[in-house]
């Protein structure tokens, strides 16, 4: 069966006998019954009709079973119950239809035998052609070749009929072949036929024949078809002027009754994949009575067809270098904007076809991929619309300095090929953005030629924005003259033409340019500077001339170069800078290209260093002996260091007035320290800077009133941040300045005959021996000013001696935050080696930042318990003091000892070559405990606190400003006056090796 369809059947009633398709019999009687309560079924099929359906059905009772019947065939069920059952048959060919759709309800009597029959009818799928052939007179003796759709199917007679069965229906068509030389076929040769199923199309050809000539012999066309896709249709023939007839792709057909002689033979219609080898046209000579071959071999490859894509592309700008086109994937292979490509050979059937390589602003109109069927032998078509829209930029193209009515000679290009010349300013729109080239030829205007400026040069254009080109024309002069820098520095207190002092990070600086001509000249052209840092700019200065352009470098003389200042925030490391004279190129000049500095044009990086800022306290100091009082305070401590910030590498300073400091040494200061007191004041001023916790890393720098005519007016220690100095209004900047730099290791230039001269001060005489500049009042400062390390007024900063000091501060002061020690309790241990004695000051307990000898050295200062045992031990070298003539070694050292070992310390003992001294607390059982309110008596006097002691018991008290902790005194002699803002003080007994703390109200409460 075809295919077999189980039909599920409701309960039907079927009345015996009433439908005529199958009729019942009661056989009773008949039969070989088992059980006589049951009954019998025999099925019959009864099959008619053309096409039956072979393979026969299912049969099936109350929809079980599946029993198979043949066509014709008979089946018996036996054993079913008495009653009604419904019989089915399926299974049938499409082109079988079963009366009653195939079921019948049968009534099953027991013990009897009920008979039913199926009538199937199969009608025709397919149809037949009758092909009767006829002639007249001079018939065609070998009869003819039957072709359908072009292929041979048998031979037919003249007067014969055939009939091809068993065809689809639909159009065919029907042709003869080998039609004799004398006949034509009259009609179509092939003709259409329309084939119907279940029916036979006559189809009646008639040929006519002419009499045969009267030597005739017999040609044989052959064809051969070899191939993928052999032509359908088959091929024609024609033999000389007759008339065309069919053959078949792999044929033999005879042509008899050919005159004798010569003939053609062309082969004809082949499809266009289809080619003959060989000649289709062949020259044949026929014998009488004989047979001659011709033979056809065609090839017929694949069935291709043609595929041809057209581009279409509107707007601008268009994609300059076209597309690419895709076809299934392989290799894109290029087409143009609007052009059209044709792919040859394409296998018929469906194709997938891509527009790609678009430029951005280019887009295809509907899908850039299509599937496109291509055709056999034909041509199909595939148009891609492009519409481009770019985004597009002006360009400015100014021109100056031309008469009026002369035209400038600029060229534009770009991008695209794009060239656009301008004879004056123009704005130039819907650019392709990209790199531009403007270029400028030098024209003649009045009979005179300008020279234009620059020549060329590139502008980049963007998407919406306005890019501007500025062509100078100058009219070109036969100059002799010619322009350039020789050089160029930053100075922020001192500089060399090789730049050799680097530069402040933060600091204000004075920039000069050198500019020089080569002959003399009144020429006056300003001059371009850009600042820049890691190639980004930060600012264009242009300097105008002050005078006409000298013809030699000469740093003597501001006016002599090309000045400006530069603030402070625009020195920064990586600061580069690049200086052009003339950059509006207004100075006509033999050489215009050697105008820049550095000469490549590349700009030049300055050294800048990071410093950090100043962090100075000022003390005023007050003589107990005089009464003479530093004049030193808030509203003045600028003037004391304007110098120090004009002359030294620093971003900065932090500057504090700490309260007045009284010290009670025995004698005033002198003219020359000959009574030793400026050197014992300036000891003082380091303890006390050691005592208070704030001053790690900080210079400790004391005012003092010096008596008229002193010659000394500072004194301050190497290598250590503690000093004092004179207030003189007009000079104590001067010397606090020169202070500073002993403290940061500098020795003393030869001017004004100083002792301790730095042997490697390079410049004679102790001059400064290079330009120096001042920022702030933007004055020169010549080679011949003296150092600030003399003694000499009117001092200035050496080369030598900035560096030094920027590579001072640099390895002592960095400018991060220096890691320092917690505040904790120390003693407090001082004094000094000076002139053959060493002086151990009375030592007091403290609590403030450790500090310890940063080295070694010759003294040693130690404590000891009252049983000998040594708490600690300091091997020190001392600080050396500059200025002055007694020189000697100081210390002051913050030594941290716990309460264990504090209340034990019983001696101390400084030690060195040739000296020793060594202070001892009384026995414990004698010590008194000071600073006990019934030891110091405290009270009011003009300005602070009048305090009295007895100074047999405690030589000295330490007296702080409670609130503050600053130390307002180290006091001797059981007596002292003491300036106090009032609230209370901390004083502080020593009896020279322990000491004892109390807190009083200055109102002597
Ligand atoms: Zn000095």
């Amino acid at each position: 069966m075809p295919y077999r369809r189980l039909l599920r059947l409701a309960a039907l009633t079927i009345l015996v006998g009433a439908p005529t398709s199958f009729w019942l019999a009661c056989g009773g009687g008949e039969g070989n019954l088992t059980d006589p309560d049951l009954g019998t079924i025999e099925i019959t099929a009864a099959t008619s009709g053309p096409e039956p359906d072979a393979d026969g059905y299912a049969i099936t009772i109350d929809g079980a079973g599946g029993r198979s019947i043949g066509p014709n065939g008979t089946l018996r069920v036996e054993g079913l119950e008495s009653g009604t059952h419904v019989v089915g048959l399926s299974g049938a060919a499409p082109n079988c239809s079963v009366a009653d759709q195939g079921s019948a309800a049968i009534d099953v009597v027991r013990g009897s035998t009920v008979s039913v029959r199926f009538a199937v009818d199969c009608r025709a799928t397919t149809g037949a052609v009758q092909i009767t052939t006829s002639t007249g007179p001079n018939a065609d003796a070998d009869g003819y070749s039957l072709l359908f759709d072009g292929v041979e199917r048998q031979p037919i007679g003249v007067g014969e009929t055939v009939i091809l069965s068993g065809l689809s229906p639909g159009g065919h068509t029907v042709g003869l072949s080998g039609l004799a030389a004398n006949c034509r076929i009259e009609g179509d040769n092939p003709r259409a036929v329309t084939v119907v199923a279940g029916e036979t199309t006559p189809v009646g050809i008639s040929a006519a024949c002419d009499p045969p000539p009267p030597l005739t012999g017999t040609l044989r066309v052959i064809t051969a078809t070899s191939g993928a896709d052999p032509d359908p249709d088959g091929f024609r023939f024609r033999i000389d002027e007759a008339q065309e007839q069919p053959v078949g792709a792999n044929a033999t057909v005879s042509v008899t009754g050919l005159a004798a002689g010569p003939h053609t033979v062309r082969l004809l219609d082949l499809a266009a994949n289809c080619t003959v080898t060989g000649d289709d046209l062949l020259s044949i000579t026929v014998a009488a009575g004989a047979t001659v071959d011709v033979s056809y071999a065609i090839a017929c490859s694949a069935a291709t067809g043609e595929l041809r894509v057209t581009t279409r592309t509107t707007g601008s700008p268009r994609d300059a270098d076209g597309y690419e086109l895709g076809i299934d994937g392989g290799a894109a292979q290029p087409i143009g904007s609007n052009a059209s490509l044709t792919l040859d050979g394409l296998s018929v059937g469906p194709h997938d076809v891509t527009l790609q390589g678009l430029a951005p602003e280019c887009q295809v109109q509907g899908e850039a991929s299509r599937t496109v069927a291509v055709a056999a032998s034909a041509t199909t078509t595939v148009t891609f619309e492009v519409i481009c829209a770019a985004a597009t930029g002006s360009l400015t193209g100014t021109i100056t300095g031309l008469p009026d009515g002369a035209d400038a000679d600029v060229t534009v290009t770009g991008p695209n090929g794009y060239s656009q010349r301008l004879t004056e300013t123009r704005t130039l729109d819907d650019l392709v953005p990209g790199e531009y080239t403007v270029a400028a030829a030098g024209v003649t205007a009045g009979g005179d030629p300008y020279a234009a400026s620059p020549t060329t040069q590139s502008v980049t254009v963007t998407e919406g924005e306005v890019a501007t080109a500025t062509v100078t024309y100058a009219r070109a002069s036969t100059t002799s003259l010619n322009l350039r820098i020789d050089g160029l520095y930053l100075t922020q207190s001192v500089q060399t033409l090789t730049r050799g002092v680097a530069l402040v990070e933060g600091r204000d600086g004075y920039l000069r340019v050198f500019t020089v001509a080569n002959e003399t000249n009144s020429t006056r052209p300003s001059v371009r500077v850009r600042l820049s840092r890691n190639g980004a700019l930060l600012r264009t200065f242009t300097i105008a001339a002050e005078a006409s352009t000298p013809t030699t470098v000469d740093e003597g003389l501001l006016s002599r170069s090309w000045n400006v200042d530069v603030p402070g925030a625009l020195i920064q490391p990586g600061l580069e800078v690049v200086a052009d004279v003339d950059p509006d190129d207004k100075v006509a000049e033999t050489d215009e290209t050697d105008n820049s500095y550095p000469a490549s044009g590349e700009p030049l990086e300055l050294e800048v260093r990071t410093a950090s800022a100043l962090r100075i306290m000022l003390v005023p100091v007050r003589q107990k002996a005089n009464g003479f009082e530093g004049e030193v305070s808030a509203a003045n401590s600028d003037r004391f260091l304007d110098v120090t910030r004009r002359l030294y590498p620093l971003p900065g300073y932090d500057a504090e007035v700490h309260d007045v400091y009284t010290t009670t040494t025995s004698n005033p200061l002198d003219a020359d320290d000959s009574n030793g007191s400026w050197t014992e004041i300036l000891n003082e001023i380091l303890a006390l800077q050691t005592a208070e916790a704030g001053g790690s890393g900080r210079h400790y720098y004391g005012v003092v009133r010096a008596p008229a005519g002193a010659r000394l007016d500072g004194i301050g220690y190497l290598d250590l941040p503690a000093a004092m100095g004179y207030d003189d209004p007009s000079d104590g900047g001067r010397v606090l300045a020169h202070e500073l730099g002993h403290n940061w290791g500098r020795l003393h230039s030869a001017c004004g005959n100083p002792g301790d001269v730095d042997r490697d001060y390079p410049h004679a005489n102790g001059l400064i021996g290079v330009y120096g500049f001042d920022v702030p009042g933007g004055r020169l400062k010549g080679p011949a000013h003296p150092d600030i390390m003399g003694y000499c007024r009117d001092s200035w900063i050496s080369d030598f001696n900035y560096k030094a000091v920027l590579g001072y501060r640099a390895r002592h002061y960095p400018e991060a935050a220096q890691l320092v020690a917690a505040e904790q309790r120390c003693i407090l241990v001082w004094g000094r080696i000076v002139g053959g004695r060493a002086i151990l000051e009375p030592a007091f307990e403290v609590v403030t930042r450790p500090s310890l000898p940063p080295r070694g050295g010759p003294y040693s200062v130690a404590g000891y318990a009252d049983d000998g045992t040594r708490l600690f031990e300091l091997s020190f070298e001392g600080v050396a003091v500059a200025d002055g003539r007694r020189g000697g070694r100081h210390f002051a050292f913050a030594v941290p000892l716990d309460d264990a070992a504090a209340s034990r310390l019983g001696t101390l003992r400084l030690a060195g070559p040739g000296v020793q001294a060594v202070a001892e607390s009384p026995a414990a059982s004698l010590r008194r405990t000071g600073a006990g309110t019934d030891s110091v008596s405290i009270r009011p006097a003009a300005g602070g606190a009048a305090l009295q002691w007895d100074a047999a018991v405690h030589p000295m008290i330490m007296v702080r400003d409670a609130g503050t902790g600053q130390v307002l005194s180290f006091a001797r002699g059981g007596r002292v006056e003491v300036r106090a803002t009032g609230g209370d003080l901390e004083l502080v007994a020593s009896d020279g090796v322990r000491s004892w703390s109390t807190r009083r109200s200055v109102s002597g409460r």
